[in-house]
């Protein structure tokens, strides 16, 4: 940094979780110098929790020198070292690779892996790419891992991906119902409004539905802390009681839905003493939380992967839906089924069709006329009919040989999937595999035969829609550093090269300008904003100049309107062809893996308070290890001297996949029987072998790749282990 540069100031937006904070970036020459909360943006009004704060500390390209990939790079042989070679030489290397490939074994043969950090311009390129020019529907993201059971609720009650609310109802709500979501900790500044609000409204009642005592639980009134996966159990029991109590809205219920009589017979059998015994809670607690959540004014849920995380996800996310439909507690202020999301731009993902089994603007593969549609706005033939393959079949197909290339982009699947021997099989497997990364140093790069760089936070220009339909600008603060491109534009540049070999001498579909970042961001937003006329996400009537004047506004905001739309439903009327919301009625089913004598312990896995993922940026800083520093098991102090073994101690935590060892920890959050181990350290931090040559995976080498039938999401949040003294050889 030179001390002659002036100071500048950028507004952009944080690319941590899903509340979605502005920031303000100061920077001075090549340096990011320093970063503060927006307090014009809605989400946060200048607050930032502790990982947005230090963003000048790990973005920097001062601090990150060391992590950071800064050209590209090719291997001659998996494992062997990495070569650099020029941009031009890179893309006409994969252009080939994959051509020959499609040739080969048709376009199916090809899996395209991306991720809910891309930015909405990334995700449409790619998207058009994978589904438009290559006919292919392989393209699925790490949102996969987040919130794809949140998506497959929302359609199968309320007829469409759209979450209802917005932050502002946490100030109307007079109840709080937070389940499977530790809000302090995963969604930190809207938790500080959480607490504004019951200091403001003492009166307003937070019930806690999770099995640990969190941080969240102790803002609580009421904590359920239900057994592992009985979420759907809790549901059904608790609209048994509000029938038999007279707590359902049968006006509302006859007005504006279908389905009632089909859930009320399912849930006959759900009684309060039946429910308590398979949750493991107490009537009388189940009973008032019942009742706050159907007799409280306006009752507002929030959820996000102790639901979406599981085997039935879709069924928790549509039993929870169930309870707001049944009461009336939607469409009104502080009263809705509210998902947050985790990732900064899941729902950005969602709104360009960025899963292999949805298309642009919320548009149904399955629908004829939705498929012409797209495909006429794309300038192709026809998009595949048939989904492709979710991220865990992906994988599982690499492995099987049936996928040959994998395109890996801003993520890191050698870490964060479930069962990582399969997925670690997959990317040995797979003859060619691309990983598109800002840093050199992720568990995936290692399996990489071309390493393409791109440009992470900080150097990027585009925009990401947060939890509540919140579109927000990201700016760049600075040029992009070494030979780093951006992700869109790296999809533009392969786009080109196979229309080269696929559609020669046609005009390209991709005529986005690879030059002008802002030209060329600004022209995929146009035509994705394009893509939106007429849909439930209608935003023909923003423009980047809007966001620019305006600041960040709320989707829908069609053509000639003057505001986006802070709340959804408020005159009843649903996105389904008879206009009514849809009762879901699916019995409960345990977790996928119940515990039993030889893998006695139900492990949950989460995130930490001041880490982000797989560590990428928020490893780099020694300040965010003082929370934790360390993987450990966090065990009940009952269980941890049943079993003779003091604090610290090495334990090995073993399931049918696979084994770590870690330390233990004393936790009284923790229920007896229960164990959890946070999900940021992979094989880089928990290094070494262990006693039978096996490396360290990290957690997810514990977890089962089971997933829910519809929304394909795997089962992050449980698995059956068991525990045993360890030594580290
Ligand atoms: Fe960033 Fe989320 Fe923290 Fe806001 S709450 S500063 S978006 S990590």
């Amino acid at each position: 940094m030179n001390l002659n540069d002036a100071p500048r100031e950028t507004r952009s937006t944080c690319p941590y979780c899903g509340v979605g904070c502005g920031v303000i970036i100061e920077s001075r020459g090549d340096a990011i110098t320093g970063v503060r909360g927006d307090p014009a943006h809605p989400a946060n009004l200048g607050r930032l929790c502790t990982k947005g704060s230090t963003l000048h500390l790990t973005a920097s390209p001062q601090v990150n020198q060391q992590t950071r990939l800064l050209q590209p790079l090719r291997r001659l042989q998996r494992g062997g070292p990495a070569q650099a070679l020029a941009w031009d030489q890179a893309l006409d290397l994969a252009g080939q690779k994959l051509a020959d490939t499609v040739q080969q074994h048709g376009p199916n043969a090809l899996g395209f892996y991306l991720s809910g950090q891309l930015l909405t311009e990334d995700y449409y390129v790619f998207n058009k790419l994978v589904k438009g020019l290559l006919g292919s529907n392989n393209l699925d993201t790490n949102s996969r891992l987040c919130m794809s059971s949140a998506v497959a609720g929302y359609k199968a009650t309320l007829g469409a991906d759209a979450p209802p609310a917005s932050y502002t109802d946490v100030d109307h709500a007079h109840c709080l119902f937070i389940t499977g979501s530790n809000t302090a900790w995963a969604h930190p500044i809207l938790f500080r409004r959480i607490e504004d609000a019951k200091r403001a409204r003492p009166e307003m009642k937070i019930v806690v539905v999770d099995p640990r005592r969190t941080d969240t639980v102790e803002l609580a009134d009421l904590h359920l802390a239900l057994q592992p996966g009985t979420d759907v159990m809790l549901y059904h029991g608790m609209l048994h009681l509000m029938l038999r109590e007279g707590w359902t809205q049968p006006a509302y219920i006859a007005a504006h839905t279908t389905g009632f009589e089909a859930l009320v017979e399912l849930v006959r059998d759900c009684t309060p003493e039946r429910t308590a015994e398979v949750c493991g809670l107490r009537v009388e607690d189940l009973c008032e939380a019942t009742r706050l959540f159907a007799t409280s004014p306006a009752t507002l849920s929030l959820y996000c992967q102790g639901l979406n995380q599981s085997s039935s996800g879709t069924s928790k996310n549509a039993a929870l839906i169930n309870l707001h439909l049944a009461t009336g507690q939607i469409g009104r202020p502080g009263a809705a089924p509210f998902s947050l999301t985790g990732q900064p731009n899941a729902m950005g993902g969602r709104e360009v069709g960025g899963l292999s089994n949805l298309l642009s603007a919320h548009r149904d593969m399955g629908n004829p006329a939705h498929r012409a549609e797209v495909a006429a706005l794309w300038g192709v033939a026809d998009v595949p009919a048939v989904p492709g393959k979710s991220a865990i079949e992906m994988f599982q197909a690499a492995a099987d040989g049936e996928i040959k290339a994998l395109w890996i982009a801003c993520t890191n699947p050698a870490q964060s999937l479930p069962d990582q021997a399969t997925v670690r099989r997959a990317l040995e497997r797979a003859e060619f595999v691309v990983v598109q990364e800002a840093f050199a140093t992720t568990a995936t790069t290692a399996y990489a035969d071309l390493l393409l760089p791109a440009t992470p936070w900080g150097e990027k220009t585009g925009t990401v829609t947060n939890s509540e339909r919140r579109i927000s600008r990201v700016r760049a603060a600075l040029p992009p550093r070494g030979e780093a491109r951006h992700d869109w534009a790296i999809g533009v540049a392969l786009a080109q090269r196979l229309e080269a070999r696929l559609r020669p001498g046609q005009p390209t579909l991709f005529p986005y300008d690879t030059q002008d970042a802002l030209l060329g961001t600004e022209a995929i937003w146009l035509e994705h904003r394009e893509s939106t006329r007429g849909r439930d996400l209608d935003i023909t009537g923003l423009s980047y100049a809007l966001l620019d004047t305006l600041g960040p506004q709320q989707w829908p905001w069609p053509e000639g309107a003057r505001a986006g739309r802070v709340r959804l439903y408020e005159d009843g009327v649903f996105p389904t062809p008879d206009g009514r919301a849809r009762f879901h009625s699916a019995a409960f089913r345990p977790v996928a893996e119940a515990t039993d004598r030889e893998h006695p312990y139900a492990l949950n896995t989460g995130r930490l308070r001041d880490q982000w993922h797989g560590m990428s940026r928020t490893g780099t800083l020694g300040r965010l290890f003082g929370h934790a520093a360390e993987p450990a098991l966090q065990m009940n102090p009952q269980d941890l001297a049943r079993e003779g073994w003091a604090e610290g101690s090495l334990v090995r935590v073993q399931s049918r996949r696979g084994s770590v060892v870690l330390p233990v920890q004393a936790c009284a959050e923790q229920a007896p029987q229960q164990v959890f181990i946070p999900m940021h350290w992979g094989q880089e931090f928990v290094s070494g072998r262990d006693a039978d040559g096996q490396p360290h995976l990290g957690v997810n080498a514990l977890m089962p790749s089971t997933f829910c039938p519809q929304s394909k999401q795997p089962e992050l949040k449980h698995a059956a282990v068991r525990l045993s003294a360890a030594k580290l050889p």
